[in-house]
């Protein structure tokens, strides 16, 4: 294993707990590992905040009865983890070095660091179809989450693109909102389970799409009013207010991949129930390590075992 060398001509600094990622996993990890005195480093990442600054009104997140806007959540968050006195950085992890201990740890600012313990808390990315009208609409119509945004369409006409598991639990889950629900899907079979294929068949308002790709995503000032959509190179146009993207995320692990053990899609593997991986003194929290629940509070739950675990290692280590 070639490891990266220390640039000589810097001061190395030494840090705890160095957490990479500031979305809920990030920042509850932060608050725990800052109240439990660790001195933790944050770097924000690429997005900061991370997904949940990508939806509108968070109405799932207990302890807002009322909702709150996805940015004044990562915001709160923010705040909190700074009231206990991390230290937030802005920029990302660019290379690190988990054959040493401490780990070596480069970061876009030019920082070098020598961290006893790493979370990774980098999260997921929704894939999107690449459309330019897919970007022009996001947060108005187009979204990559059934549970964080479907409520806003309540009682109207939606689509969901794909035909694994998750836009087939995002179907059933709009369906109980919504008028109706068109699932897109590109061959003329579902990728999902049969149960969730059953669920999704057995749904009235739901109709599936076989073998149609969108074109191109329809919309106004007010939002998506449509999509154009193509079978066989026939086109046709389907009124709707809601185009929800599940063809699949991909969990932000590239980096970290050279040392840290993935499952075949790229999620961090982590040990039983803790976010141990299996590089001591490294964990993983949130959307990374998590293919299937990927909700704000549980990628907060799991920031919070992640600086508790953390805590635990540097302890047994002194
Ligand atoms: P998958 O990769 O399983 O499915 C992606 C779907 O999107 C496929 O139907 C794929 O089509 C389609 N797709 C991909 N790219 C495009 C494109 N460019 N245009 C149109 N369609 C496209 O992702 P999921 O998020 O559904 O699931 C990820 C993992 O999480 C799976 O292992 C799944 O089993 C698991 N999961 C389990 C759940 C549960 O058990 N309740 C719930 C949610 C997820 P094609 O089939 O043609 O490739």
């Amino acid at each position: 294993m070639t490891g990266i060398s220390l640039n000589k001509s810097q001061e190395t600094e030494t840090v705890n707990c160095l957490i990479t990622g500031s979305g809920p996993a990030g920042y509850t990890a932060a608050i725990y590992a800052a109240r439990a005195n660790l001195n933790p480093v944050l770097y924000e990442g690429l997005q900061p905040g991370g997904q949940l600054t990508t939806t509108t009104e968070v109405e799932n997140f207990p302890g807002y009865p009322n909702g709150v806007s996805g940015f004044q959540i990562m915001e709160d968050m923010r705040n909190q983890a700074l009231r206990f006195g991390t230290d937030v950085r802005y920029g990302d992890i660019t290379e690190v070095d988990f054959s040493l201990q401490p780990f070596i740890v480069k970061a876009s600012d030019g920082k070098e660091i020598r961290a006893k313990t790493v979370i990774i808390a980098t999260g997921a990315t929704a894939k999107y179809l690449g459309l330019p009208s897919e970007q022009k609409f996001k947060g108005q119509g187009v979204s990559a989450c059934a549970t964080c945004d479907g409520f806003f369409y309540r009682k109207k006409d939606v689509a969901v693109v794909g035909g694994g598991d998750t836009a087939c639990e995002e179907a059933v889950y709009l369906a109980g909102l919504c008028n109706k629900v068109y699932m897109i899907v590109r061959r003329n079979v579902l990728r999902a389970s049969k149960v969730m294929q059953d669920r999704v068949l057995k749904t009235g308002n739901i109709e599936i799409l076989w073998e149609h790709q969108t074109k191109e995503i329809l919309g106004d000032e007010n939002g998506v009013t449509g999509a154009l959509l193509t079978n066989n190179s026939i086109e046709k146009i389907i009124d709707i207010h809601g185009f929800f993207l599940a063809i699949g995320h991909h969990p932000n692990s590239d980096i970290f991949k050279k040392y840290v053990e993935t499952d075949g899609q790229g999620y961090i593997i982590t040990k039983g129930k803790t976010t141990a991986t299996n590089i001591p003194g490294v964990f993983a929290a949130g959307d990374v390590q998590d293919s299937h629940y990927r909700q704000g509070i549980t990628a907060a739950a799991s920031g919070c075992m992640a600086a508790k675990d953390a805590e635990n290692f540097l302890v047994d280590n002194n």
